[in-house]
């Protein structure tokens, strides 16, 4: 099946932004990414993305391309705003087309039911809109409004990643369910060639960076912290290395790694 993923709006846009600066085009986008990477694990499932970090797509451009491509969902990602200021409007919704068209109100109401469960906002509930996008697409679609860039404590979640992969796990798995998505197999790992033994002295470290200046480090580190890893600063050779772990097992570094891959950092694993 076809899945278009739509991060609404444009880098550029103007407005859409929360009062202290953050564009609500950077967190469509990351949800957008994060979605595709999730739906990528499933079988016969092709994600295409409406919008382009490039430009922003016009919104009758975006639709077009969804009908040329005959794509069989199509779902726009946003952050609300109440005003230019800030407010202590809060909570999710998700809208759909004001005839309520059977397929999007029932994968509205799993992606609602999701995200109030993963997040534990406040549940605006399953509304409707005479959105474009919502209008002119020929397939079913719904827009999703993952909380407020105006209220002072959801704005903290919107500009975290650990938010922004929630709110695309939620997305996720409403599309698993309502489509009756099946995973792809997961690769068995070979067995090992060898029946030498290897001697298990060292352990298996994750370093995410290493800095001449301290500060560096610090902020690499404050920013590990703040995605949920714990980490820890070495000084070795003069350099300041950001660790995130130490392991006896190969696999479990490694798996540690590719978490960080997946969210942006450049980790390598070595043994000492
Ligand atoms: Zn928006």
């Amino acid at each position: 099946m076809k899945i278009m993923l739509d991060a609404g709006h444009g880098y550029d846009t103007p407005g859409k932004r929360s009062p202290d600066g953050m564009r609500e085009y950077e967190f469509n986008r990351a949800v957008a990414a994060y979605a595709k990477g999730l739906l990528d694990g499933y079988q016969n499932v092709t994600v295409y993305f409406a919008h382009s970090d490039q430009t922003d797509i016009p919104l009758q451009q975006r639709t077009n391309n969804a009908n040329n491509l005959r794509v069989d969902i199509f779902v726009s990602i946003h952050a609300n705003a109440a005003g230019g200021s800030w407010s202590s409007a809060e909570g999710i919704e998700t809208f759909v087309y004001p005839t309520r068209p059977q397929g999007a109100l029932s994968l509205a109401t799993k992606i609602q039911n999701q995200l109030i469960s993963r997040t534990g906002l406040r549940n605006r509930g399953v509304k409707t809109a005479d959105f474009h996008v919502l209008r002119e697409t020929n397939m079913d679609a719904v827009l999703i409004e993952c909380g407020f860039m105006t209220n002072p404590n959801e704005i903290k979640l919107l500009r975290s990643e650990n938010y922004r992969r929630t709110c695309a796990e939620a997305i996720v798995a409403a599309l698993a369910d309502h489509f009756n998505l099946v995973k792809k197999p997961t690769a068995q790992p070979a067995p090992s060639p060898s029946p030498t033994p290897t001697p298990q002295t060292g352990l298996y470290k994750v370093q995410v960076g290493a800095f001449k200046q301290r500060n560096n480090a610090e902020n690499l580190s404050a920013r590990l912290t703040n995605d949920g890893f714990n980490n820890f600063i070495v000084t070795d050779s003069g350099l300041f290395k950001v660790q995130t772990g130490a392991f006896r097992n190969k696999q479990n570094a490694d798996d540690l790694a590719q978490k960080l891959r997946n969210i942006g950092y450049q980790p390598y694993v070595f043994r000492a």
